[in-house]
């Protein structure tokens, strides 16, 4: 499969959260999975950007928070493969604490995951047609992961600004974001608000 030259996203979001689908044609992934229980918003969006269900592939959580990857499960019902790195297995079942009885979580079936090294997503996705990479990218939590697309796109979750940095290790989330930066992002789509430049993120005497 030739690397697209068109890869596009779209943003099937819904609850102040962004969930990306990523497309090479109609190879798609969507990264971050949506709330608990509340799958049909996400199919509403899905359907009204045009976007066939069953043409999503495969999709990876930037982390196990619920607002990101609480839908998981319901989607893999949905014949979606959910892909998994290392670094994210533990935070799986540990997820489940925090969601309640009326969240209508589905618990989310670890033996039939694709896990994926992140040494190896660069010729998973070029397999779909994607240019990009998944790299580890702690800071907001351990398990979270950005997707990088060669472009210039990097999906990167909840991963802390530089410039509100709160209770994180400013160290580690300097990392993450030099990491990104080095890898060449220019463009952030995150889990909350717009697409915003790099810079924005980032305080750039950190990053040296
Ligand atoms: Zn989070």
């Amino acid at each position: 499969m030739p690397l697209s030259r068109n890869t596009t996203i779209v943003n099937v979001g819904y609850r102040s959260t962004n969930f990306w689908v990523v497309s090479a044609g109609r190879n798609r992934l969507l990264f971050d999975l949506g709330w608990p229980g509340m799958l049909g918003p996400l199919l509403a969006n899905l359907k009204r950007k045009d976007i066939p269900l069953k043409e999503i592939r495969c999709g990876i959580a930037s982390h196990y928070h619920i607002d990101h990857a609480g839908c998981a499960q319901e989607l893999k019902n949905q014949g979606m493969r959910l892909i998994v790195t290392p670094e994210q297995a533990d935070a799986i079942p540990a997820m489940k604490r925090w969601t309640k009885p009326a969240d209508n979580y589905v618990e989310i079936v670890t033996s039939d995951n694709l896990l994926l090294g992140t040494s190896q997503s660069r010729a998973f996705l070029a397999n779909m047609g994607i240019a990009g990479e998944i790299v580890h990218t702690p800071g907001h939590s351990d398990d979270s992961v950005s997707l990088v697309l060669d472009n210039g796109a990097g999906f990167t979750g909840d991963l802390t600004s530089e410039v509100t940095i709160g209770t994180e290790d400013p160290e580690v989330v300097s990392r993450s974001w030099r990491l990104l930066r080095d890898m060449g992002v220019t463009t952030v789509y995150g889990g909350h608000g717009p697409p915003r430049p790099l810079d924005a993120m980032t305080i750039p005497e950190r990053l040296t």
